[in-house]
């Protein structure tokens, strides 16, 4: 699949753990109770050290700090492993993403200092950021951004548009623009895809009980283009063809870049690390039909256990991911996350366009 002399860029999830609950965030349900079959697990300092040798770090063009379950700014060690990245390469792309409603002004002047950027998630104003981001408070999240941006840092607003902020776009890029951000992205979320069509999702609060419901933008230039030709071949019954035939462009081979997950597991990238989906019992998620051939299970992806080089040099890099590529259907081991996220209808690069400040 690709060489371990080869790696240029990381993503690291830092941790599972967030203060927030966002609706279409698997770390938990509908943005109510969390996740029950996702495992609290959190990399510190020692474990970033061990996991990632100093050339491998100094070879590196970029590192970003996001990940599938959790937000880094929650972690004891993200400021600490920031500055011992940057201490290690004093020039490659250092990023972060994250809701940035809590922690100290002093944590976000220290990242400052050592990031290259800090995406804010900040989908809407005062009155509905927090429709999306369940737990956040909007003082707070201004806090940081004056802490981190009057330290000098690049700020950047990622602001996914729903119907309930579609009407908010221009207030909230003007603000971004007086506050003294950098770069202001729509997001136009993936997550409305289903098999059978774009939908709405109930959100939940945490007893189960339903709440409101979040709904796509109207306005069709804020839907994600890949996601309504998906739909499209949905209704017609062609999902299953797609599936089967779609061409597949692995994304983490392209960009030499590997995930490297809160546990510690290795893996190409982020979609191929979910293995904790809500609402399926652990282990029945597909990757785990790979992850259990393997000679430790998921202990021979964990980077504090086995070197990355090996892990990459192994049977799960060079041959069961690959080798799900050429399979005819998702039943007999096509990799439904390489089909979602590298097929034909991308609809991950559909998300961003240029950035509007
Ligand atoms: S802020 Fe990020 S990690 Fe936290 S719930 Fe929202 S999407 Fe998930
Ligand atoms: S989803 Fe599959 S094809 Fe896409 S980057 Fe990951 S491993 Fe590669």
């Amino acid at each position: 699949m690709y060489r371990y002399e080869d790696i240029r860029e990381v993503h690291l999830e830092v941790t599972t753990r967030c203060n927030a609950a966002c609706p279409q965030c698997p770390r938990n349900l509908s943005g109510g109770a969390v996740n029950p079959g996702l495992p609290v697990a959190e990399l510190g300092l020692d474990d970033v050290r061990r996991i990632f040798p100093s050339e491998l770090v100094k070879r590196l063009r970029k590192l970003y700090a996001c990940g599938n379950y959790g937000d880094p700014m929650v972690a004891k060690d993200t400021l600490a492993i920031f500055e011992h990245l940057r201490g290690e390469n004093g020039v490659m792309e250092l990023g972060m993403f994250t809701n940035g409603s809590g922690r100290t002004a002093t944590f976000w002047q220290g990242l400052a200092k050592v990031t290259s950027y800090v995406r804010f998630s900040i989908d809407g104003l005062e009155d509905t950021n927090h429709l999306y981001r369940r737990g956040t408070q909007w003082d707070r999240i201004m806090e940081s951004v004056e802490a981190f941006i009057g330290a000098g840092g690049r700020a950047e607003w990622d602001f996914i548009v729903f119907k309930h902020n579609e009407h908010q776009l221009d207030a909230a890029r003007a603000l971004a623009e007086k506050l003294g951000f950098k770069r202001f992205f729509l997001k136009k979320t993936s997550r409305f895809f289903s098999a059978g069509g774009v939908s709405g999702r109930q959100v939940l609060e945490r007893d189960g009980g339903p709440s409101y419901m979040i709904e796509e933008p109207q306005n069709p230039l804020f839907r994600n283009a890949a996601v309504v030709r998906l739909a499209q071949v949905g209704q017609g019954g062609g999902f299953g063809d797609y599936q089967a035939e779609t061409e597949i462009s692995c994304k983490a081979a392209q960009h030499s870049r590997l995930y490297v997950s809160a546990e510690g597991l290795v893996f190409p990238c982020c979609w191929t690390g979910a293995l904790y989906p809500p609402g399926k019992p652990v282990g029945k998620a597909q990757m785990w039909d790979l992850v259990r051939r393997l000679p430790d299970g998921k202990d021979s992806l964990d980077a504090r256990r086995s070197s990355i080089r090996e892990i990459v040099e192994g049977p799960f890099f060079q041959e069961l991911v690959p080798g799900g590529w050429p399979k005819r259907s998702v039943k007999d081991g096509r990799l439904e996350p390489c089909v979602r996220a590298c097929g034909g209808h991308d609809t991950h690069a559909a998300q961003y366009g240029a950035s509007l400040l």
